[in-house]
Order: C-alpha cells, then sequence, then structure tokens
C-alpha cells in the first residue's frame, strides 16, 4: 500500500473533518479538565491547513506536513498548538523529498514526529495527554507491519490502540499541562487532547481503507 501525496492530503482533510464534526466534544472535554478550548483550538488550526493546502498540494510529502506544522504554531495555540505543530514539522522532517512512502516509512516518520512532540512536552505515558494515544498507536502499528498483517488492518489496529489510550486516560491524574492544576480532581474525565490524537488515527482509517 503505498501512501502517495494525495492521500496525505486526503488524510488532512479526513482529520479536519473529523475535528469540525467533534468540536463542541472536544472543547466539552477540555471544559472539564482545562479551559474548555481544545475543540475551537484545532477546528480553527485545521480549518487554516486546509486553507493552506492548496498552495503546497503540488510539492513533496514532506513540505506538505511542514507546511501543517507551520500553519498550526501560528494558529492554534495553547499548549496543544506547539506540541501538534512539532508532530507535523518532524512528520516532515522524516518525509522531506518524499512523493511515495510505504506503511513503514509512514510509521517511522509518526515515530519521529512523537518523538518530535515528546521531547518538546516532556510528558511520558500516563500523565494523561495526548502521549497516551499516540504512542500505543504508534506501536500497534509498527508490531502490525512487523507481524505482516494486512496493511489496511495494521491501521485500523493503531487507531483501536489510540482509542483505547484515550480512554484510559479517564481514571487518570493529569501531570502535564492545564489539566495538572486540578491535581486529584483530573481523575475521571477523559483527556480532550488524547481524543483528538486519536480522531488523527481515526483519519487515517477513515481516508486510507475505504
Ligand atoms: P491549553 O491546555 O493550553 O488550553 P488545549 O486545550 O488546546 O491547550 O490542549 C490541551 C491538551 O494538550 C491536553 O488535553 C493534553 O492532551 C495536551 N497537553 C498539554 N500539555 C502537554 C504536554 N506537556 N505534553 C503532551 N500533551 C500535552
Ligand atoms: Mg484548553
Amino acid at each position: 500500500m503505498p501512501i502517495s501525496r494525495d492521500d496525505v492530503i486526503a488524510w488532512l482533510s479526513a482529520y479536519s473533518q473529523l475535528l469540525a464534526d467533534n468540536k463542541e466534544y472536544l472543547t466539552q472535554l477540555d471544559s472539564s479538565i482545562g479551559d474548555a478550548d481544545h475543540g475551537v483550538n484545532m477546528d480553527r488550526g485545521f480549518k487554516a491547513v486546509l486553507g493552506k493546502l492548496p498552495t503546497v498540494a503540488d510539492k513533496d510529502i514532506g513540505t506538505i506536513l511542514k507546511s501543517v506544522g507551520i500553519t498550526l504554531v501560528q494558529t492554534v495555540g495553547g499548549a496543544s498548538g506547539p506540541l501538534y505543530g512539532t508532530f507535523f514539522l518532524q512528520a516532515g522532517v522524516a518525509t522531506a523529498n518524499r512523493m511515495e512512502l510505504s506503511l513503514a516509512d509512514w510509521a517511522s516518520a509518526v515515530e519521529g514526529a512523537i518523538n518530535g512532540l515528546m521531547a518538546r512536552g516532556k510528558a511520558n505515558i500516563g500523565d494523561k495527554t495526548m502521549v497516551d494515544a499516540l504512542v500505543p498507536a504508534l506501536h500497534a502499528l509498527k508490531q502490525a507491519i512487523t507481524d505482516g498483517i494486512d496493511e489496511y488492518d495494521a491501521l485500523r489496529q493503531g487507531a483501536a490502540a489510540a482509542e483505547q489510550g484515550m480512554k484510559n486516560t479517564i481514571p487518570l491524574v493529569a501531570k502535564k499541562g492545564r489539566a495538572s492544576y486540578l491535581a486529584e480532581r483530573s481523575a475521571g474525565h477523559q483527556d480532550p487532547g488524547a481524543t483528538s490524537s486519536y480522531l488523527m488515527f481515526k483519519a487515517m482509517v477513515d481516508a486510507w481503507t475505504k
């Protein structure tokens, strides 16, 4: 399953649509343990990304992903803007000058992106952040590729692991970000950033496994 530049654009469009559809939900999650802006932030950022895509749609995958990162840093704000911005910038570094990727190439670009996000945010698994969805998703995707299972199923397993990681944030006490100010009171609520990260993996399934 080669992943083309057009596939990457289809993924970004699918993610943008999911964020628009889940804007109220993400904001509602953030109102419980944050400042009620995560859905608005992400929707604003990805609307801006969609607006910029036509100007880079004829470029290589790395250029497209770097442009997404820059746009997110400029438009999302909050904690998630620089974190998702770093994710896409690093994904762009890993895919510089590439017009097509294998699924294994894609998984290693996602790995570089997650490593960049974690270096920036200093959150680990269990801190009740987007990392709790991203890291299990990457591990499941890589394992599925190693096991040689059907590539569409590998993407589905990645998304399923992200969803489980997202749900696993509910009982956790937040150690990073705004929710950590609530200490024990942050337990019992699903993390908004883990939810938007799950949607990012779900968008791969929506866009690529028709
Ligand atoms: P803010 O908290 O500044 O209002 P958002 O509401 O857009 O920003 O994003 C909040 C989300 O950001 C949290 O739900 C959490 O998943 C994520 N987050 C916050 N701090 C970190 C961090 N240091 N590392 C990883 N993710 C983080
Ligand atoms: Mg917020």
